[in-house]
This record gives C-alpha cells, structure tokens and sequence, in this order.
C-alpha cells in the first residue's frame, strides 16, 4: 500500500461540520461532491500528511446514516491508496481478508475504490483506492 490516503468522518450535518473543519484545519475545503452509489455528500480537507473526508448521508438508508444510529459521529473508515486495486484485491484475499463488495466502485475525490469487512480487520473499515488516471 502506498500511503494513508485519507481518514473518513461520518457527520450528522455537512454545513455545520463543513465549518468546523475549516477552523480546525485552517484551510477550505478543495472539494464537494454527492457520491449516488453511496447516497452520501462528502467535503474533502487537505492536511500535508492525508485527507480529510467528511460523509454525510443523503438517504436514510446510506451506511452513514446506520453509521450514526449505531456508534454516533465519529471515525467511520481510514483509506489507503494503492498502485492497483485488482492486485491488492487478489493479496489481500489470500491472506483471508473479506471485503464488503469486492468489485471496485466509482468512489469521491476521482478514485476507484473497494472495502474491507471491518470484521476482520479489528473492527477498523479500510478503504482501498486507486486513483482514476
Ligand atoms: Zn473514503
């Protein structure tokens, strides 16, 4: 894997998080945008070291919406980047890795992206994403 890519934030309302992350991080957000395979909205923050991803659902039944009703705002998933999803999809699946879906999805932020069932992997969601070239 190459790098921590970013670090997911599920939020119960985008336009007062959007706000507080602004101050937080002393920076604006690059980017918005609605993920609708996913039925949330999301605001990406540049740190030097990773990214900020804010979730928010759009859909009462979006996982971030379940998200928040079981465990509350809070760390929903960390995300690595790497070089091919394919390759690292066939890895991590002989090392016993189960993954929610493992057919690669159009995710946020221009990226292809799979997860890992948390499950397995101490109850931690990972994200694996390639960058769209
Ligand atoms: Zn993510």
């Amino acid at each position: 894997m190459k790098k921590l890519e970013h670090i997911g934030i599920a939020v119960k309302n985008m336009t007062e998080s959007h706000l507080l992350f602004e101050k937080l991080l002393g920076v604006t957000a690059y980017k918005s945008e609605e993920v609708l395979s996913e039925s949330v909205f999301t605001t990406f923050f540049k740190t030097d070291s990773t990214k900020i991803e804010l979730l928010a659902a759009t859909q009462p039944e979006s996982a971030i919406a379940k998200f928040i009703e079981k465990k509350g705002e809070g760390i929903h998933h960390i995300a690595f980047e790497v070089e091919n999803l394919e390759t690292e999809i066939i890895r991590l699946k002989k090392e016993g890795f189960i993954f929610v879906d493992e057919i690669p999805k159009k995710g946020a932020d221009n990226k292809r992206i799979v997860f890992l069932h948390p499950k397995n992997s101490n109850g931690v969601l990972i994200e694996l994403c390639e960058e769209i070239k």
